[in-house]
């Protein structure tokens, strides 16, 4: 088969289906696909809400809980205790198959009926203002942590400690205000940078040490804007230039800005591929399209994924095998499906553990051979299975993620809306739905900004009881003890704005999950890059090879 080009059914932009891709549909018997991959991933990004958390009372308890789901969602929500509690069984909701109607219309009076999870903690411990956490301690406002403990205010954050203020960290200790940083320890202000320590305003270096506002170093200790300094030096400058000041940050961020207008810039980061185009990959053979990848071979269009090994359209999903279209999944042959873990052969699931052969399925765990929460035997599930697939096929249904109508989030409210951000106008004329009373308080603020304790000796517990206001957006919002002891002992000033409006300024910094063609600044060949060509102006981006060469 030749590759084939075809325009979306949703946004009519042309796209590309390679030889490789349709022997993946093949071997996984779905069709090819008729959206593109860009409308495939916001597609699959709608069904996820980090951090719109909302006051709610628990279905279950009437206990007045935090809650992904606002109070007017159709179906129960319980507290995560609640729903991991054995007093209640998914499968009193089972139903029978309807072969007269569409199957997703089925499935979505299932997952209509069937409690929701309030948020979704797993194996964490005080994580309640939390969402999707994974084995993690005392974590506050940090949207998908693995493996943390006491970091506060983030998205995604893994295996990392004592850390305030993140954005795609791993591995990394005592840093505040890091995008993109690995294996790092009192790094602050810093992006894309890899096993730097005690260093300030840094930008793609590697093993570097009391640096500050340095880019593309490698094993460099006292550098200040990429020059030599002695310890003197260093220590004076930060004497000079205390980072409690708003101003010193702005200065040292602005001076990297400019050096990395002239120093080469990689068109990509990653480490130890063969054959790979995106951003952020590592260990990789094989992996095209796709973002944020700790390992992985022959997959595609795969963003934040762990392991990734033959699959193609995942998002958030720790480790996957021979999945398609998948979000925040960890198993198998998953097909269609949500927040499935440790689960194989899972057919358009949503929130089901430690199971195989679902198909239909909400909330199950340990179980197998269920289609619409009802149990049946090997054999009767194959044939009924092989019985639905044909429907879904004449229907349209088969092959693709759950419909956009099914999302229990509105565009603004799920995560979406910060990869892909669009106007309430342009949301709704996408089909989409908008909610405008999303929670915040404005007008409660107890203390004036200029008041904020300067120096850090006098930063004190009691500000706990205070209520700021964002001076970007305006919106309240309050300190807890733990970061105030983190900005204490670090000599950082407070944040004068909220969480939400420091989150979507680290989210700015970021490439999209996007490539675009450019040309290496230094041999001419051509390159794919997350650089817009806006950025490709702004910076000289050279290609692998060249970079290599020059730097290292
Ligand atoms: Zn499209
Ligand atoms: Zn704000
Ligand atoms: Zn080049």
């Amino acid at each position: 088969m030749n590759n084939e080009n075809k325009v979306c059914e949703k946004c009519k932009k042309d796209f590309e289906i390679t030889q490789d891709d349709f022997s993946f549909y093949q071997k996984i018997k779905v069709p090819a696909p008729l959206m593109c991959p860009q409308c495939r991933q916001q597609l699959r990004m709608l069904f996820r809400n980090f951090k719109t958390l909302y006051k709610r009372p628990s279905s279950k308890s009437g206990k007045n809980i935090v809650s992904m789901y606002s109070p007017e969602v159709k179906f129960p929500v319980y507290e995560s205790e609640e729903w991991w509690g054995d007093d209640w069984d998914p499968m009193d909701y089972g139903k029978n198959v309807d072969f007269s109607r569409p199957f997703f219309e089925q499935v979505y009076e299932l997952f209509n009926s069937v409690p929701h999870s309030a948020i979704v903690n797993t194996k964490s411990v005080n994580c309640e203002y939390s969402n999707f956490t994974f084995g993690s301690s005392n974590c506050y406002l940090v949207f998908g942590c693995v493996d943390d403990e006491e970091c506060d205010y983030g998205h995604i954050v893994w295996n990392s400690k004592d850390s305030v203020d993140n954005l795609y960290i791993f591995k990394s200790e005592s840093c505040y205000e890091c995008v993109d940083c690995l294996g790092s320890a009192k790094l602050y202000y810093s992006q894309e940078c890899e096993s730097c320590v005690d260093s300030i305003g840094l930008f793609d270096c590697r093993n570097c040490l009391n640096c500050i506002g340095c880019v593309g170093l490698m094993n460099k200790s006292y550098h200040i804007f990429d020059q030599p300094v002695t310890k003197e030096e260093y220590k004076d400058f930060l004497i000079r230039h205390p980072l409690t000041e708003e101003s010193t940050i702005e200065y040292i961020l602005k001076e990297q800005d400019k050096l990395r207008k002239v120093i080469p810039q990689r068109s990509f980061f990653g480490s130890h591929n063969t054959d790979v185009s995106g951003n952020h990959i590592y260990n990789s053979g094989n992996i095209h399209h796709s973002f944020d990848i700790k390992s992985g071979e022959d997959s595609k269009y795969c963003f934040i994924v762990r392991k990734a090994v033959d699959s193609y359209d995942a998002s958030f999903s720790p480790d996957i095998s021979e999945c398609y279209q998948v979000l925040a999944c960890t198993g198998s042959k998953i097909i269609g499906s949500h927040l499935v873990y440790d689960s194989n052969d899972i057919l358009y699931s949503d929130s089901c553990f430690n199971s195989n052969d679902l198909l239909g399925c909400f909330g199950l765990r340990k179980k197998s051979y269920c289609i619409l929460n009802k149990q049946y035997t090997k054999e009767e599930y194959e044939v009924l299975k092989g019985r639905i697939i044909e429907h879904m096929k004449e229907t349209g249904e088969w092959g693709g993620f759950f419909p956009l109508w099914m999302s229990p989030f509105a565009y603004n409210e799920s995560i979406v809306n910060e990869y892909i951000p669009l106007t309430k106008q342009t949301a709704l004329e996408q089909g989409f739905t908008w909610k405008d009373n999303i929670p915040s308080t404005k007008g409660q603020g107890t203390i004036q900004m200029e008041n904020l304790p300067k120096n850090p000796e006098e930063y004190k517990d009691d500000l706990i009881k205070e209520i700021l206001t964002c001076e970007s957006c305006e919106k309240n919002y309050k300190l807890i003890s733990r970061e105030i002891n983190f900005y204490k002992k670090n000599k950082l000033a407070i944040p004068r704005k909220c969480f939400n409006c420091r989150h979507a300024k680290r989210m700015s910094l970021r490439n999209s999950r996007n490539l675009w063609s450019g040309i290496c600044k230094k041999c001419s060949k051509e390159i794919k890059t997350s650089y817009t060509p806006e950025d490709q102006k702004k910076y000289p981006i050279y290609c692998e090879k060249c970079y290599q060469q020059e730097v290292y």
